[in-house]
């Protein structure tokens, strides 16, 4: 097993840190569902209309490793024969279903019935019946209405189904993208910004990285360099605009407009990179799927995959009269 904890190099930290981050789920604002960035195996929160898509999990033969909630909406819940479709689905109110609360509309039009109680555990029995995250609005006397998983330590139910990964999956990934770090064209640059000793450490580190990723068949050349993650010199690129990645621009931080600096930016350079997107029916967040890009062509890309990317593109630059 591969061990860093005792170099703590001062150059490898921001990669290590971004390698622990993918991870992880993307961050999630305050007042909703999901958590805030934790582990991607969490509990996930699958939708009521998405259950028979979603239901098997990638791996494990089909089990999330801690479990799931489906959320349905108040308009299904209170249907006729609601009772009997979810029954057979193996879906039972309060252990692994929960009616969720979206607008207000739903609040006053199907009126949560007097025994139910707000959800406060991710795992069965979940400790209630529904879940409310309804925003303010200008109107006075209508404050946001937040129930359930809404203390400090249990804050959100869990995370979108979309970025699970198995815990086995998210150690892959993790190697496969160290080794994709190891084979940026400028290593050799990046270590020169170590100290000797820091140096020798992190190159027989890198030497066990490449050949435990070899061992665990995560080095298949062929395979990354057609999933546009590395070039035909096996170097890391950047799989939108297909430049080589730079060691060095692991650590450095985004240039800014002048005028607009942030202050304490955090957001560097190099972006974990999902060839095909994260969406719902799908898991993707898998080997052989991620890369390492520039965080402009990674926002750019966002939901639209690579593909669909480059084909908006074509279209905006044939608009243009450029091709
Ligand atoms: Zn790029």
């Amino acid at each position: 097993m591969i061990n860093l904890e005792s170099m703590e190099s001062k150059v490898f930290k921001p990669v290590n840190t971004k390698l622990y981050k993918t991870g992880q789920t993307r961050g999630a604002d305050d007042d909703v569902i999901y958590q805030n960035r934790v582990k991607r195996n969490s509990t996930v929160l699958i939708p009521y209309s998405e259950y028979e898509q979603c239901k098997n999990a990638p791996t494990q033969k089909g089990k999330y490793e801690n479990g799931f909630i489906v959320l349905i909406k108040p308009e299904d819940y209170f249907k006729e024969g609601i009772e009997s479709e979810i029954k057979k689905k193996g879906l039972k109110l309060g252990k692994n279903l929960l009616v969720f609360y979206e607008t207000r509309e739903q609040y006053t039009k199907y009126p949560i019935k007097p025994s139910w109680k707000p959800a406060k555990s991710r795992t069965s029995p979940l400790g209630g019946q529904y879940v409310a995250r309804i925003p303010a609005t200008t109107e006075k006397g209508k404050d946001k209405i937040i129930e359930g998983f809404n203390s400090s330590k249990l804050k959100g139910a869990g995370i979108r189904v979309y970025e699970y990964a198995d815990d086995a999956t998210i150690s892959a990934c993790r190697l496969q993208l160290e080794f994709l770090f190891w084979s940026c064209y400028d290593i050799d640059e990046f270590l020169k910004a170590c100290s000797e000793e820091e140096a020798t450490k992190l190159r027989s580190h890198m030497l066990e990285v490449k050949t435990d990723a070899v061992k665990k068949g995560l080095a298949d050349m062929k395979k990354l360099k057609e999933q546009r993650i590395v070039n035909e010199n096996g170097n890391t690129i950047c799989p939108l605009c297909l430049k080589p990645i730079s060691a060095l621009e692991f650590a450095s931080k985004m240039e800014q407009i002048k005028g607009r600096e942030i202050p304490d930016l955090t957001v560097t350079n190099i972006s974990l990179f999902h060839i095909h997107e994260l969406r719902s029916g799908e898991f993707n967040h898998r080997t052989y799927n991620l890369g390492w890009g520039h965080h402009h062509c990674n926002v750019t890309v966002a939901d639209m995959g690579v593909q669909g990317t480059l084909e908006w593109m074509k279209e905006v630059l044939e608009a243009n009269e450029w091709i």
